[in-house]
């Protein structure tokens, strides 16, 4: 799953089509662009980061479409806790998805 997510290099999230690049110069894991519809990972890094990063950015953006994330971010210490609900979510998917076998 995680392997077929990483050959994309656009992927469809809701009404919006994200184009996935790799950027060695980026200093963080990943990020998001919600305007320019761009998801940047790092490709400085291990490919089993490059997995968890990638499904945190689409966790990120299927937030965002459901109008979660702009509600959380709106509030005080609203990115502390967008991060900390991402993380434990595509922590936790990617934990399911190894454990299962599901990572083809
Ligand atoms: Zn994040």
């Amino acid at each position: 799953m995680i392997e077929k997510l990483m050959m994309l290099k656009e992927i469809k999230i809701g009404p919006s089509v994200y184009k996935i690049n790799y950027d060695e110069k980026i200093e963080i894991y990943g990020c998001i662009d919600y305007n320019k519809l761009t998801i940047t990972i790092s490709s400085n890094t291990s490919v089993e980061q490059q997995k968890a990063t990638l499904l945190h950015e689409v966790l990120h953006a299927i937030m965002d479409n459901s109008g979660l994330q702009t509600g959380l971010t709106s509030v005080d210490f609203g990115i502390i806790i967008v991060e900390s609900i991402v993380d434990g979510i595509a922590n936790g998917l990617y934990g399911m998805i190894k454990e299962n076998d599901l990572n083809g």
